[in-house]
């Protein structure tokens, strides 16, 4: 197992991975960009070709090639392997990681299932009512119907036994563990018997459940909806229905549209609107926030419902702000749905995508529409159902835009509705989530940034001056004593330094350190010759004046000593070196100029 990890790892290359997902530029020896865990403006992700890692310095995300994946794709570490020995060219033995066959067999069920309905849609007498009721009834082309792989299960028992245990020799036990089938007494029943199906897929395309939908006129109990069970493949919470197919498109506009059915996804899609997904529901989860916000930062929302009474699609856009989203929401009019929208005046509806308002907007505008504001009494009900609303914001500019607009609407003065704002706030204090800050490395000292400066300086120009007297004795941090250490042992005899060979034999816990070192964005300075030499002297200064402020500390409390116990002699020459050492400062001290570190 750790060989075949080891294996796909050396014929994988970790830039070409990482900038197929996110934008990368060439810096020095290593390449960056902005961070796609954390939201920044000046890019602080790093990666490295030569050590196959990368890191965030802002927010301090680190890992490999199959930790990126895990991270960013939301793959488990068997699937990100897998993934990369695809590519690789590499067999992984069977038995190397346990529930990936069983995934892999859940989704070829799942697959084959799909593809048994799409083709009794498609091309059996059975799945013609339902075939003229999407193309008649709900406008979708037969082009559509196929990019989607639509399907019809026919109500006929043993349907998809013929096709999956007869044919496929799969198991009842295997249908039932997919979702597909589940038993009633002594029979097996088909779940989605009668219904349209709608295959879903996770956002790498992988068959992972389905959703059914009864046609018009039909009874039956189990609901005109119905989806596959929660299974190792399908999570309810977690699916974003059509993100396989328009994630691409919703990364390059950096925005996503949000609806809630299948059939308001596919409409959107078929009128030309494509950066779209459904989220089978009227509530944003957190996992759909964390997936969705990796390919856009921006969502507007375009749900039937009226949100504002939907304490939980307000949850879903709390989310979403929280973790940094801007979120709006698009207004349809006298539409029922982005469906009917869509299909009825694909204009209006991206007019009205367009045109998409805040979300502060949104509700404080909707609040105002329902009640009297001339009214007393329809003045008290605004402000009871806004001021949460407008204490929520944590924007402290944006919230007094909204101060000022809901104010305004109420005609009162900005100060009465800010004190009503403030009240709120002391009051559900202590219930506010807090949110995560990034994580960040403890304060380091003046000598560390200034030790690790220095070893960054020599190790990604040339790391010779390492091996000199001189340089060596300015380091006393052990983390940098180490890894000089370990530089001197291991350049002996060698002409040429390659990182990657030295990182392979440094001692586990040194690893990091250097990793951080290598990493670190120092091309401006070290492309050119003159600014290289400028800051290793100033660098190798302020490290001198470092040393020799401890040691005249030393000697401060040496001399003391001395004076107490009345020794002349050592008196003497500690008091000497003193002022040796004093003069020393001075004139190192004469030039002001310090080292600028980032
Ligand atoms: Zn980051």
């Amino acid at each position: 197992m750790a060989d075949q990890v080891e294996e796909v790892k050396a014929k994988t290359d970790i830039v070409s991975i990482i900038s197929e997902h996110i934008e990368i530029k060439k810096a020095g020896r290593n390449y960056k960009g902005l961070c796609p865990f954390h939201s920044e403006k000046t890019p602080s992700f790093m990666v490295s070709p030569e050590l196959q890692i990368f890191k965030c310095f802002g927010c301090g995300e680190s890992g490999d090639v199959i930790s990126f994946l895990q991270k960013y794709e939301g793959m488990d570490f068997g699937e990100a392997l897998k993934y990369l020995a695809d590519r690789a060219g590499v067999k992984l033995t069977p038995l190397s990681f346990k529930g990936e066959g069983e995934k892999q067999k859940l989704y070829e069920i799942n697959n084959l299932a799909a593809k048994f309905y799409h083709y009794i849609l498609l091309n059996h007498r059975v799945g013609l009512p339902a075939l003229n009721y999407l193309t008649k009834e709900r406008g979708l082309k037969r082009e559509t119907i196929k990019t989607f792989n639509i399907g019809f299960s026919p109500d006929v028992p043993l349907a998809l036994k013929k096709f999956l245990i007869d044919k496929k020799r799969y198991s009842y036990q295997d249908l039932e563990k997919a979702g597909i089938s589940y038993r009633r007494g002594s029979t097996h029943v088909d779940r989605f018997r009668g219904r349209v199906i709608f295959p879903l897929f996770d956002h790498r395309g992988n068959s992972i459940g389905m959703a059914g939908r009864l046609l018009p006129n039909t009874k039956s109990q189990a609901g005109k909806y119905i989806n596959s069970p929660d299974t190792p493949v399908y999570h309810k919470s977690k699916v974003l229905y059509g993100l396989n197919l328009t994630r691409k498109d919703i990364k390059k506009e950096n925005k996503a549209i949000i609806v809630e059915g299948e059939l308001d996804m596919i409409s959107s899609w078929q009128a030309g609107v494509k950066n779209v997904v459904a989220i089978k529901g009227t509530a944003l989860t957190e996992d759909q926030v964390t997936l969705l916000s990796r390919f856009a930062n921006e969502f507007i929302i375009a749900l039937d419902s009226d949100i504002a009474g939907d304490e939980a699609a307000k949850r879903g856009i709390n989310l979403a702000q929280d973790q940094g989203v801007d979120v709006k929401i698009a207004r349809l009019g006298k539409y029922k749905d982005p469906d009917e929208m869509a299909r009825k005046s694909p204009k209006a509806y991206k007019e009205a995508l367009e045109k998409a308002k805040s979300v502060w907007d949104f509700l404080i505008d909707l609040t105002f529409s329902k009640y009297n504001q001339k009214s007393g009494e329809g003045k008290g009900k605004i402000s009871r159902e806004l001021m949460p609303i407008l204490a929520a914001i944590s924007d402290e500019i944006v919230q007094a835009h909204y101060i000022e607009k809901v104010a305004k609407g109420l005609g009162v003065p900005r100060d009465a509705v800010a004190d009503q704002i403030g009240k709120i706030r002391t009051k559900t204090k202590a219930e506010t989530p807090k949110i995560a800050i990034p994580k960040k490395a403890k304060e380091k000292s003046r000598r560390e940034l200034l030790e690790e400066r220095l070893l960054t300086l020599a190790f990604q120009s040339d790391p010779k001056i390492l091996n000199e007297k001189k340089t060596f004795s300015l380091f006393n941090t052990p983390l940098a004593e180490r890894i000089i250490e370990e530089y001197r042992k291991f350049s002996k005899g060698k002409k040429k330094f390659d990182p990657s060979e030295f990182a392979g034999g440094l001692p586990k816990e040194l690893v990091q350190g250097f990793a951080d070192i290598l990493l670190k964005d120092v091309q401006d300075l070290v492309e050119r010759p003159e600014t290289l030499d400028f800051e290793l002297k100033l660098v190798t200064k302020e490290l001198e004046l470092l040393s020799i402020k401890d040691k005249l500390t030393n000697l401060g409390q040496e001399i003391n000593e001395h004076e107490k116990k009345g020794q002349k002699s050592k008196l003497k020459e500690a008091e000497q070196k003193f002022t040796k050492l004093t003069e020393k400062l001075s004139q190192l001290e004469d030039d002001e100029s310090r080292s600028i570190i980032h």
